[in-house]
């Protein structure tokens, strides 16, 4: 079977080749087309950090081993590494952080164990990069949760522990605040926790669950989270392990899959020959389990856990007075414990599963929609306006564009009402949110809403406009705070 390889920039090449010479000495039965993408390729003139050969082989292969790529700054290009993973819509980012004997941390000279898997959505959230200024002062984010985004990694992340026999799930969210989008993602989870009733499936705010796991790490085993808040935990808990450098993850979609570190290029240390290559073997290693290659998976991670057990370190971790490896070394080392076992954590050596099929031809854009039962009706709209003035004033105005439709219920600023109630000690911002609602409850249409925009647009600039919407008795909209 073939796969794609991008060694990537810094200490990419360097762990790569590593890798690649532990497989090839594992007899991995897979052979590796080298595609560009990274740095180089952006200052080449490509735009999206790769070439269009590079895009025709991974979507022609379904693989991409990635060592880690550097987004040049300020040239207003985008990561390639988010390129690559909403691209080809690799919705579940998984990353598993396990006590890794050799690799001295807080909770291993306690005698905790830890073993958690971190399941990231990895497509919406912030990470759409929508966003706009309003006015000069004003900047705005979009943040995006839908319905069949939040279902795919959800599902993704139920199977997965139920295969691993996981003792619980939970859901990190901030519904508390983020009532509409991390209340859908909350409701998403328990409508797929109905579909395994033997796990455990509960929830913990983000906030406290950072508390919780840097104090009882062991009581988690699989939490599924949205973008941003999944980029934090996780890091937070590779440091619960020793670092970045043993934090390995998968970017699994249902067509394409890419699997690479979570560190990043480390300039300082580029090119030296010392960088830990332990993340990239690791994401190797689940990379051999994704396609079905049970026994090299096995005897390359007991070999691995065999080294880091006997003490062979790279700079980055260990015993200080014992000499560090170099990146060729340590990989040396790990091929020379071939066939070890290691006191902690040894894998079974199960045989290899017949490679699973990772070439799908697509003949358009999937679609995905879930099932809308709800009615839908337009109740009001929130007009986002520029003013310097006091929210009487709007108000006075606002009130003599309601017309015979709209009834003004309220106007806020960042969030906060300040009219038709609201404190005098509410710092203001030069944008509103002025809110109309239909006077008696009853639908309107698009085009009230446009006669609305028109009228009020004598007074306003008019930064931006939601509708108010209700599905069924259900408001799909937030109230203000104090409204
Ligand atoms: P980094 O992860 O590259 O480095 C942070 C620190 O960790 C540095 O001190 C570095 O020396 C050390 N480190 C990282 N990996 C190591 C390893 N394998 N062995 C030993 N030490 C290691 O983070 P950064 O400095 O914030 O980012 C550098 C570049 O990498 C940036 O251009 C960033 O955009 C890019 N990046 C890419 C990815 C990716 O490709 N997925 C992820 C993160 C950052």
């Amino acid at each position: 079977m073939n796969i794609a390889v991008a060694k990537g920039d810094g200490i990419g090449p360097e762990i790569m080749d590593a890798v690649l010479k532990i497989f090839v000495a594992g007899k991995v039965p897979l052979e590796y087309e080298f595609v560009d993408m990274g740095k180089w390729v952006f200052d080449k003139g490509f735009s999206n950090g790769m070439t269009p050969e590079a895009k025709d082989t991974i979507e022609r292969l379904g693989i991409l081993f990635k060592g880690p790529m550097e987004t040049p700054k300020g040239k207003g290009v985008k990561s390639v590494n988010v390129t690559a993973r909403k691209t080809w819509n690799t919705y579940a980012n998984k990353r598993v952080f396990q006590t890794l004997h050799g690799v001295d941390t807080v909770f291993s000279k306690a005698g905790i164990p830890i073993d958690v898997t971190i399941v990231r959505e990895n497509i919406e959230d912030t990470y759409g990069g929508v966003e706009h200024m309003l006015t000069q002062d004003v900047a705005l984010s979009r943040r995006f949760i839908t319905r069949p985004g939040s279902l795919q990694v959800i599902k993704y992340a139920f199977e997965m522990a139920s295969k691993k026999n996981a003792k619980r799930i939970t859901c990190g969210h901030k519904s508390n605040i983020m009532k509409i989008t991390d209340g859908l993602f909350l409701d998403c989870f328990y409508e797929v926790a109905k579909e395994y009733p033997h796990l455990k499936a509960d929830d913990v705010i983000v906030d406290d669950l950072c508390m919780k796991l840097v104090t009882r790490p062991d009581l988690f085993d699989v939490v599924v989270l949205t973008n941003l808040q999944g980029d934090i935990v996780s890091d937070l808990c590779a440091g619960l392990v020793g670092g970045l450098g043993f934090a390995p993850s998968g970017n699994i979609g249902d067509h394409i899959c890419i699997f690479e570190a979570v560190h990043g290029t480390a300039p300082d240390i580029a090119g030296k020959n010392i960088a830990n290559p332990t993340a990239l073997l690791l994401s190797g290693i689940a990379m051999l389990r994704h396609l079905g290659l049970m026994e090299n998976a096995a005897i390359i991670e007991n070999a691995l856990l065999y080294t880091l057990e006997s003490g062979v370190h790279t700079g980055d971790f260990g015993d200080k007075n014992t000499p560090s490896a170099n990146t060729t070394q340590f990989a040396d080392a790990v091929i020379a414990n071939f066939g070890k076992q290691p006191q902690h954590g040894a894998k079974e050596i199960l045989p290899n599963k017949p490679i699973t099929p990772t070439v799908f031809n697509l003949e358009k854009n999937p679609m995905l929609i879930t099932e809308e039962t709800a009615a839908e009706k337009i109740v009001g709209v929130d007009m986002f306006i520029e003013s310097e003035e006091q929210p009487e004033v709007i108000a006075q105005k606002c009130l003599r564009h309601a017309g015979v439709k709209f009834s003004l219920v309220s106007i806020s600023n960042r969030g906060t009402q300040v009219w038709p109630t609201g404190s005098k000690f509410t710092n203001l911002v030069n944008q509103y949110n002025a809110r109309f609602e239909s006077l008696d409850g009853s639908a309107l249409n698009q085009q009230d809403v446009i006669g609305l925009y028109v009228s009020l647009s004598g007074n306003f600039k008019i930064c931006s406009l939601e509708l108010l919407n209700m599905w069924g008795d259900k408001k799909a909209y937030s109230l203000a705070q104090g409204q």
